[in-house]
C-alpha cells in the first residue's frame, strides 16, 4: 500500500505557514513504514527538534482506478479516518527554502498514525465532515470538509490522473490552521463527527 498525501488544503493553514496556495493540489508521499496504527505511541526522534501535528481525514481506497472521473470518486473510497501528518517541521523548512523534496520530513518512521475507518455508506455527505485534535486534553485544531480547496472527490481524480490507487491505499487530505509542536509527555486525541478515534502518546 501506499500513503499520499495533500498540502496546503485550507487557506487558515497556508495563512499561518506562509505558503502560497496553487491551482493544483500539492501531493505528496509517506512510505508505509510511516504508518502508526492501533493508538501505539509516537516516539520523538531524536534529529528534530520541532515535529507538529497536522490532524487530517484519511480515506481509505477500495479498489483499483486511474484517470477517476470526479462523479465517481466516491465509488472508490472504502472509508474514511482521521490521521496524523507528523511533520518535522525544522527540517521541512530547511528543504524549502533550498527547493529541495520534502521525503524525510513528512516521511520518516510513525509519521502517520491513523484511525479505524468509518464505512463510507455512513457518512451522507462529503462535503460536510467534522474532526478534530486535542492537546493534552484541550483542543488544538477543528477542521470540516466543507472548508477543502481541493474537495475529496477532486483529490482522487487529480491524483488518478498521473498515479494509479490501489485497495488499501491511504489519502490525506490536508490540515486545518492550529498546527504546533508535540514534546515528550504530550497526548493527542483524533475525533471524527465528534466521536474519539485515535489517541497517541508521545514518547
Ligand atoms: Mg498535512
Amino acid at each position: 500500500m501506499k500513503i499520499l498525501a495533500v498540502g496546503r488544503n485550507y487557506s487558515g493553514h497556508i495563512k499561518e505557514l506562509n505558503n502560497s496556495q496553487s491551482e493544483d493540489p500539492v501531493i505528496f508521499m509517506k512510505p508505509d513504514t510511516a504508518l502508526l496504527k492501533n493508538n501505539n505511541p509516537f516516539y520523538h526522534p531524536s534529529w528534530s527538534s520541532n515535529i507538529q501535528y497536522e490532524v487530517e481525514l484519511v480515506l481509505k481506497i477500495g479498489k483499483e482506478g486511474k484517470s477517476i472521473a470526479e462523479k465517481f470518486a466516491s465509488n472508490y473510497i472504502d472509508g474514511i479516518g482521521v490521521g496524523i501528518d507528523f511533520t518535522a517541521r525544522d527540517l521541512q523548512n530547511k528543504l524549502k527554502d533550498n527547493g529541495l523534496p520534502w521525503t524525510l520530513a513528512k516521511g520518516f518512521n510513525d509519521s502517520a498514525p491513523v484511525s479505524d475507518f468509518v464505512p463510507i455508506t455512513e457518512f451522507s455527505d462529503l462535503k460536510n465532515i467534522s474532526f478534530s485534535l486535542l492537546k493534552n486534553g484541550q483542543e488544538v485544531q477543528h477542521g470540516n470538509s466543507s472548508d477543502m480547496i481541493h474537495h475529496i472527490e477532486k483529490i482522487i481524480a487529480f491524483i488518478s490522473q498521473y498515479i494509479t490507487l490501489k485497495k488499501g491505499d491511504l489519502i490525506f487530505t490536508g490540515t486545518p490552521e492550529g498546527v504546533g509542536p508535540i514534546a515528550i509527555g504530550d497526548k493527542l486525541e483524533a475525533f471524527l463527527q465528534g466521536k474519539l478515534m485515535l489517541e497517541t502518546e508521545i514518547k
